[in-house]
């Protein structure tokens, strides 16, 4: 932990670190856990979890941690077909799986106790959700949670049950107007879409790597919503190989005039870090001081243009010992509003840990060593802000951006053209 931990961090609207935040966790979401040759190992919550004890963020002032309950059957039903719960319990019980409903196929092979460890994250970000709307919390952090990819009634890319899309339900359920869904993960946040694609209340908004390259192929910026919610699913394709800038410059250019003008009562976040640059299964080129950068802008927006309430899980990220950790640790401290230098150097215990592990060397900092590009990034400061806000550059990424605005701005009465 840097002298700094504990000061307030900027001076970005009235945030400070004086707000209280959960931090849901049980040492149950390890047993979500594919096997030991799929790519979403529990060993990266593991890692991440022990970092973040390490570093001393789970013992400041204000954060407090939170043991959800596994989800019962009625919730997971508010977002699941029954028919579809009963084939997880089928497979978890050591059943064969079921393919109509993605079950057993190479992406989400069954294992024995699935249903009960998918309703362990599902009951998390619930808990999440919960002790922010009660007022418990001013936000909480669901590093567990953040499988966006599950259908009604399927499971698709690793996702089981939607966690998001049940805290996002047990909102509107409990009085919630207007709920706004941010997801910066590489992949498109379908499964969250898909279900409120028909809902005004629920605006969605996913920046990912274009279909054209990766799975699941969807997120195109025309796909802006049913008839009745026209405009509330904001997807932004963005070409492979972006990196920090870019996706600063898109999440700029898309998120906060959407947020202001929506006006939502709390907003959920899915940090995927699975754009990092080493991760194995995107093609994108961001640092861990980029995806830090994303939720800073992200915390400063809610505290901008919202009522505070904020929920932020992680999501894919699959560069286990080397991005995960340090990502979500970052962006955990950016959530409890902690300034941690990205240059700080890693407890000893952890990395030899890690390197015991993996039998790779660990890494050495927090950060990726892109401090200068932070610095013109803004990330250190609001310079470069202002920049990004008005950039519109029709290079690719820029033809994205103003794709999407094209596609969604009108229906908000906002210009698509940037000023
Ligand atoms: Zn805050
Ligand atoms: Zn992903």
């Amino acid at each position: 932990m840097t002298s700094n931990a504990g000061a307030p961090h900027g001076s970005a609207g009235t945030r400070s670190r004086h707000e209280s935040v959960a931090v849901v966790w049980d040492d149950a979401f390890l047993t979500y856990n594919f096997g030991p040759t799929h790519p979403l190992s529990p060993l990266r919550m593991r890692l991440t979890m022990d970092l973040m004890e390490q570093m001393g963020l789970l013992d400041l002032d204000g954060v407090q941690r939170i043991t959800p309950k596994p989800a019962d059957d009625e919730l997971i039903s508010t977002v699941h077909d029954p028919h579809y719960i009963e084939a997880v319990r089928e497979a978890s019980l050591g059943g064969p799986g079921s393919p109509p409903h993605g079950l057993g196929l190479d992406d989400n092979p069954c294992f024995r106790g699935m249903h009960e460890a998918a309703a362990w994250v599902v009951g998390g970000t619930v808990a999440a959700a919960q002790s922010v709307w009660q007022g418990h919390h001013d936000h909480a952090v669901m590093l567990g949670g953040g499988l966006h990819h599950a259908m009604p009634d399927r499971a698709e890319g690793f996702c089981i049950y939607n966690d998001l899309a049940a805290a996002i339900t047990w909102l509107l359920d409990n009085g919630a107007q207007r709920v706004a869904y941010i997801d910066v993960d590489v992949h498109h946040g379908d499964g969250v879409e898909r279900m409120f694609w028909n809902d005004p209340r629920v605006l969605t908004i996913s920046l990912h790597e274009s279909g054209a390259t990766l799975f699941p192929g969807t997120g195109w910026p025309d796909d802006i919503g049913g008839p009745d919610a026209l405009g509330t699913a904001v997807n932004c394709a963005l070409p492979a190989e972006t990196g920090d800038h870019g996706w600063r410059r898109a999440l700029h250019a898309v998120v906060p005039e959407l947020l202001r003008s929506f006006a939502p009562d709390v907003v959920v976040s899915q940090h995927g870090c699975d754009g990092h640059r080493s991760d194995p299964l995107g093609h994108m080129e961001m640092t861990v001081e980029g995806q830090t950068a994303l939720a800073a802008d992200i915390h400063r927006w809610i505290h901008e243009f919202t009522i505070n309430r904020w929920v932020a899980t992680g999501g894919g990220g699959y560069s286990i010992a080397d991005a995960v950790p340090r990502a979500w640790t970052s962006v955990a401290a950016e959530v409890l509003s902690v300034a941690v230098d990205p240059r700080t150097p890693l407890p000893t215990s952890w990395r030899d840990k890690v390197a015991q592990i993996t039998g790779d060397p660990a890494p050495a900092t927090l950060g990726d060593g892109a401090v200068e590009a932070a610095d013109s990034l803004g990330i250190n400061g609001a310079e470069g802000v202002g920049e990004l806000a008005s950039s519109h550059v029709l290079d690719p990424v820029g033809m994205a951006i103003q794709a999407t605005r094209d596609a969604v701005f009108p229906h908000h009465g906002l210009a698509t053209r940037q000023t």
